[in-house]
């Protein structure tokens, strides 16, 4: 994969020069964030302890669209470690690395409603039941090619720098704080070694799984890669192709179905949009050939999400109509109220 076209700095650039163009959405991000921003519910995760230190006042919320206007609102610049967020992306690489059939062979796709970090395997197969949960996640890192182990870790990097469009950072002292405490991970990564669905290469695997938890983003990055899935797996911004075509409809399948842990199921019923959310506090949220929403706030409910990024979500799919499934639609259109065409 080459490495991002777009700097940074340009990157800002392009994203100061749309802002004026989509005032009546900075509105309404700017109505819910104030709307839920006193809600102090919710706990920030502490059982990563480096994870504890997360100021829990931030709050931000981000739209990006597929021709690239960004809208943020709030504490959109703050970096905090994707965890979880990770796992839809890398399930792309591990897709593109290996194809649809081979990775299915060693993952599964069937929801749990169990824990993320439960130690269970399906028992006819010995796959873990999906990429989503910690299992699957540590199996699909398993399957992250590369010659070596600086090499794999590379990869990941510049796979996450294509979505977002700059270089990515580890954020060390959650890595190492992981790393530390991750004892619950590596059993999972050795059950999955005795059944023979991971390589002889999983403690490598695990310090890969345990990094790209560990990559840094802010609620923007998160959004730009929201969009860059609903428009196909192109960067709005970069215009640098992130994943083929072809596999977006398989990463948000499972989004769509196991992305929300054990709140998964009425996450699809209630608010429709295929999400991922983090520990970290962040959710991703994408609305196909539309938008991408990132979330920041890291106070979670009792299943891992966070509460503010819930309620934000659920207000703007009610609102606009933003489920998958929503038929006869007739209320306000969000793609409507931005500017119609990028004005660079
Ligand atoms: N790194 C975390 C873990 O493996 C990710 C958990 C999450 O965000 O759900 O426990």
């Amino acid at each position: 994969m080459s490495p991002p076209a777009t700097t940074a700095d340009e990157v800002d650039l392009l994203i100061g020069r749309m802002k004026t163009a989509a005032a009546p959405v900075r509105e309404i991000l700017r109505e819910i964030h104030a709307r839920y921003a006193d809600n102090d519910e919710g706990k920030v995760a502490d059982y990563i302890p480096e994870l504890a230190k997360a100021d829990r006042r931030r709050f931000g919320i981000t739209i990006a669209t597929v021709d690239g206007q960004v809208i943020d609102v709030g504490d959109c610049s703050q970096l905090f470690t994707i965890q979880s967020i990770s796992k839809p992306f890398v399930y792309g690489l591990a897709l593109e690395d290996h194809g649809l059939e081979h990775v299915l062979s060693k993952v599964g796709v069937e929801p749990t409603g169990e824990a993320f970090n439960s130690i269970v395997l399906d028992e006819k197969s010995n796959r873990p039941f999906n990429p989503m949960v910690n299992a699957g996640a540590i199996a699909t890192a398993d399957l992250v090619a590369g010659r070596d182990f600086p090499e794999r870790v590379s990869r990941m990097l510049a796979m996450f720098g294509a979505y977002c469009g700059r270089p990515m950072y580890i954020d060390n002292s959650v890595f190492m704080s992981e790393r530390l405490t991750g004892h619950r991970n590596r059993a999972i990564g050795h059950l999955m070694l005795n059944f023979g669905m991971v390589s002889d290469r999983i403690q490598d695997s695990l310090e890969l799984y345990f990094q790209q938890c560990s990559v840094l983003v802010s609620c923007r990055d998160l959004a730009v890669m929201g969009a860059t899935l609903a428009g196909g797996g192109v960067n709005p911004l970069t215009k640098q192709r992130a994943i083929q075509q072809p596999y977006v409809k398989y990463l948000l399948s499972v989004m769509h179905s196991c992305g929300m842990y054990d709140y998964a199921g009425e996450w699809a019923f209630r608010v429709g949009i295929p999400s991922k959310s983090g520990v970290g506090g962040g959710i991703v949220g994408v609305v196909p050939g539309q938008f991408g929403i990132g979330i920041y706030s890291p106070p979670l409910d009792a299943k891992g999400n966070s509460v503010r990024g819930i309620l934000a979500c659920q207000e703007l799919s009610e609102r606009f109509g933003l489920h998958a499934f929503e038929s006869g639609y007739s209320g306000p259109v969000l793609r409507d109220l931005f500017s119609p065409t990028r004005s660079t």
